[in-house]
């Protein structure tokens, strides 16, 4: 899931003052699921813009930003020509793809936080997405994203009482591994020292062609 959150509202503001806007909601996809992109908080951002004085001409939703192909069949679509800007509450990737097919400019008005889950009361940053995933080793904690060091062998010498040196009030990821593999009876998983991670397959911009 990727986690996001609305920007302040005073930022949204000055990318919009004086202009005629569009915002489009992002339905189905991570957005809406955590409440930063749904109908719901469409409509409030729509009513707090105007409010505000903004000319909002358009305010809608449509299914998941990131596999959009065509603006056919957006609910509203006719009314996009009159927008000078349109407002996305979807994520980075959402943004990308819909200013992809736009001929107006097309602005963000979330901020996308990580690639996370639910957590106890919390979303909580889970994947790095670095492209060699070992989470087999590790009895399902990634390392890479739960350890700041992104350490593949662990604890470093900084962990003190089961808490990370970097941060004290998180859990050491390697000695929730530990415990985890231990639950297992995976502990043989931690025996061998893992080589380092190439991070090369992590480089930007990454390409995947495999999935279409
Ligand atoms: S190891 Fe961690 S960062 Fe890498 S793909 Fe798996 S969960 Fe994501
Ligand atoms: S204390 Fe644990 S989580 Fe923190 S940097 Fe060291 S190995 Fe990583």
């Amino acid at each position: 899931m990727i986690v996001t959150s609305e920007k302040p509202f005073d930022n949204i503001l000055e990318m919009v003052q004086g202009k005629k806007v569009g915002i489009l909601g992002c339905v189905g996809g991570c957005a809406s699921l955590y409440n930063t992109g749904g109908k719901e908080q469409v409509e409030s951002l729509s009513s707090r813009l105007s409010g505000a004085g903004v000319d909002v001409v358009f305010a809608s939703t449509q299914g998941r930003h990131c596999t959009l192909t065509d603006f056919t069949g957006i609910k509203g679509s006719e009314t996009l020509g009159e927008s000078d800007v349109i407002l996305i509450m979807a994520c980075g990737v959402g943004v990308q793809s819909v200013a992809g097919l736009a001929e107006i400019p097309v602005y963000p008005a979330l901020d996308t936080k990580f690639a996370g889950m639910r957590f106890d009361s919390e979303l909580a940053e889970r994947c790095l997405a670095c492209g060699d995933c070992v989470l087999h080793l590790t009895g399902g904690i990634c390392p890479i994203t739960r350890c700041p060091k992104s350490l593949l062998n662990g604890p470093c010498g900084g962990v003190y009482a089961g808490k990370c040196e970097v941060d004290r009030t998180n859990d050491c990821a390697w000695i929730l591994i530990y415990k985890r593999l231990k639950e297992l009876g995976q502990l043989d998983k931690n025996k061998t020292i893992k080589p380092a991670k190439d991070f090369k397959v992590m480089a930007h911009p990454r390409k995947f062609t495999e999935a279409l």
